[in-house]
């Protein structure tokens, strides 16, 4: 084997060649069909636009759903090209398509937003849809990569069942903003099949839920003086180490047995003014390429429902405030978004032009040295040895680092020529927020636009965007049937 090359194991060669329908087909119960003369448009199919949908059927009101991107089993052709010929589509990834960022993940629902709605009912209905019954007890519930997918298109037969639209191939590219209110949006399709190019599309309220990755919508939002502000976010690197060492680690045996699920962990360590902290640990999981455009490496996790794969792999981020990027003021509020975009960037073009992961071994990224060579691991792309130290931006590998070291020190193992750092886990959060009124959940400066979900920063997570996405269509309820 050359140096620097991947070693695909069992558990990934089945990932490639899996069928990930496994979820019985159900539509939900009890609900009307919607005769309503009011309809409001939906800008995205992830769980914050999708939840939106079920909880405005619930309420007599027809949602009408576009997304850029395919239906769930569509957009699968699409991750495949990614993973096997670093081909990315910039509307149908890991993160564009029907059900969102969540449905190719880790398929993790726990949340600690549990005063931003119920978490109880967001679970049911996917349960309903589909889902194992075991998520509504479990402490830590999760329905993997294999089932999400079949509980995403239950609920699209649902949302149709009832009277609703759902409509995919749909880019928003503008909004129609009359008197400061928000009356429609204009679309171009992304199907290159479709006959059509332009529409519009009118309805008594928008929902804005594109997600964290909708680089446009920001740039489009900003173009058009509609108030947006720069977040802070996280940005990282994901480290893999072998699961059976994690297991020893936590279970003080080397084989964990049939009985025993794939171990975890959760490290965290302050490094001056900042934390360093591990983020979405995907135990028995693989590391996903999630860029969002060519000319870019992100990576994130997921895993199957059995959490079976000979690795654990978990992002390790850092917080990156505003007083980081001083450099980057003269970009307004795209000023993190830029920061993210370059750093992407330049891990791309260190590489071959692939989606290849720019790694190093754990004792190296810390020692600041090449590796000569990389362990086995998930990532389906291949990685290769590449000088993380000086790609990534000076305060964030110092801080990272520091860190790792640290988590060295915390957790006895993790500190291993077996781990590997792959860059760059840069896709935490949305690193704009679009604002909007705590109380009627419209934007400040135009009435019937509703900011909703991870991508306008108030949700961090499948369950979290699936509850903004019912708050807002219980506000948008409110305001359409006074
Ligand atoms: C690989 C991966 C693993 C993850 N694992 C987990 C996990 O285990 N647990 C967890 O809780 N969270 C996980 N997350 C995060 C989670 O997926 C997100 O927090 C969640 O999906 C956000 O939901 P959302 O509806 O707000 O936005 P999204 O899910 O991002 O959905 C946005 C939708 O908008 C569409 N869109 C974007 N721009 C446009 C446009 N211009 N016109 C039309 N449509 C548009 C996109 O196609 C997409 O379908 C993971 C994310 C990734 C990428």
């Amino acid at each position: 084997m050359p140096a620097g090359a991947t070693r695909y194991t069992d558990s990934v060669r089945k990932y490639l060649a899996l069928g990930l329908f496994t979820a019985e087909p159900a539509v939900l119960q009890g609900f009307e069909p919607v005769h309503s003369k009011h309809s409001v448009l939906i800008v995205g199919a992830g769980p914050a636009g999708y939840f939106a949908a079920l909880e405005l059927l619930e309420q007599g009101i027809k949602p009408i759903v576009l997304d850029r991107g395919k239906d769930v089993r569509a957009r699968r052709r699409d991750l495949r090209a990614i993973q096997q010929f670093g081909e990315v589509n910039p509307h149908s990834n890991y993160c564009f398509g029907e059900g969102g960022a969540g449905t190719y993940s880790d398929g993790k629902l726990y949340t600690r937003s549990v005063k931003r709605g119920s978490v109880k009912k967001s679970l049911q209905l996917l349960v309903e849809h589909g889902a194992p019954s075991d998520i509504l007890y479990e402490a830590h519930p999760h329905i993997g990569s294999n089932k999400l997918p079949g509980v995403v298109q239950n609920i699209r037969e649902t949302i149709l069942h009832y009277g609703g639209e759902v409509h995919f191939g749909q880019l928003v590219t503008d909004f129609i903003v009359r008197d400061n209110t928000m009356l429609g949006v204009r679309t171009i399709t992304t199907d290159p099949a479709a006959p059509e190019t332009g529409k519009e599309w009118l309805a008594d309220a928008v929902v804005l839920a594109t997600g964290h990755s909708a680089r446009d919508i920001y740039q489009l939002l900003h173009q058009k003086n509609i108030l947006i502000e720069a977040k802070p976010f996280a940005l990282g690197v994901r480290v893999e180490h072998p699961q059976r060492l994690v297991d020893s680690v936590q279970y003080h045996r080397s084989d964990r047995g049939e009985h025993l699920p794939a171990a975890s962990y959760s490290l965290v360590c302050q490094v001056g003014e900042r934390g360093v902290f591990s983020f979405c640990m995907c135990p028995g999981g693989l590391i996903v390429p999630a860029a969002t455009a060519p000319g870019e490496i992100v990576v994130n996790g997921m895993s199957m429902s059995r959490r079976d794969s000979a690795f654990a792999n978990s992002g390790v981020v850092t917080a990156v405030e505003v007083s980081d990027l001083k450099a980057w003021e003269h970009h307004g509020p795209l000023a993190h978004l830029a920061f993210q975009a370059e750093v992407e960037q330049t891990l791309f073009k260190a590489g071959d032009g692939s989606q290849k992961g720019p790694a190093l071994r754990l004792p190296d990224f810390i020692k600041g040295k090449l590796s000569a060579n990389l362990p086995g691991s998930s990532y389906i792309p291949g990685l290769y040895p590449a000088p993380l130290f000086e790609l990534l931006p000076g305060f964030i590998y110092q801080r990272l680092r520091e860190g790792l070291s640290q988590f060295g020190r915390q957790m006895r193992g993790y500190y291993t020529e077996d781990a590997v750092v792959v860059g760059t886990e840069s896709r935490t959060s949305s690193p704009v927020r679009i604002p909007r009124d705590p109380i009627t959940l419209q934007h400040p400066q135009i009435a019937g636009f509703y900011p909703c979900g991870e991508g306008a920063g108030y949700a961090g997570g499948i369950i979290s965007a699936a509850m903004d996405g019912q708050n807002v269509a219980l506000a948008i309820m409110k305001r359409v049937k006074g």
